[in-house]
């Protein structure tokens, strides 16, 4: 199993630090957020620590994934909410605060707090076609 001594998501999955579990398997944690966007809001947390959701092994990913229909209607359920967000921030600049992947499910209600949506962009000429070749070039593997 990998762990980040100074990980405190890690202490967490270890219980080093407290947290209110409201679900456990032998791969995932999740969680209560300690201060929820909005009332009700959990983290899904692999056991293995992993920085980001690039770094994931695929098996622990779907392993995640397949927790979050069921946990979705657990919290949406249990707080009245109209509707939630899965939410995956990674890296600073994405708003990732603790360098251990998790997900964020958050209920929401029309008159939540929450400033959503994003702002769009819109592309110009090729830029989209492009963009996708670059993407699927990625996927691809480099080209010899
Ligand atoms: P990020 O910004 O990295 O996507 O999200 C980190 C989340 O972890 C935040 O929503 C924050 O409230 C939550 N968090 C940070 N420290 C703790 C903690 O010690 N316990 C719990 N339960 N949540 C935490
Ligand atoms: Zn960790």
């Amino acid at each position: 199993m990998s762990r980040d001594p100074h990980c405190i998501f890690c202490k967490i999955v270890h219980g080093d630090i407290p947290s209110v579990s409201v679900l456990e398997t032998d791969q995932a944690i999740a969680i209560m957020d300690v201060n929820p966007v909005v009332k009700g809001h959990i983290l899904i947390i692999p056991r293995d620590h992993h920085s980001q959701v690039r770094d994931l092994p695929e098996e622990l990913a779907a392993h995640l994934g397949s927790l979050v229909p069921r946990l979705t209607r657990a919290v949406v359920a249990a707080v009245g909410a109209e509707g939630s967000n899965l939410i995956i921030n990674s890296g600073q600049v994405a708003g990732q605060t603790v360098d251990h992947c998790h997900w964020h499910i958050i209920p929401r209600f029309s008159d939540d707090p929450v400033d959503w949506p994003w702002p769009h962009e819109e592309y110009s000429g090729d830029e989209k076609a492009q963009m996708a070749f670059r993407i699927t070039r990625e996927l691809n593997g480099p080209a010899d």
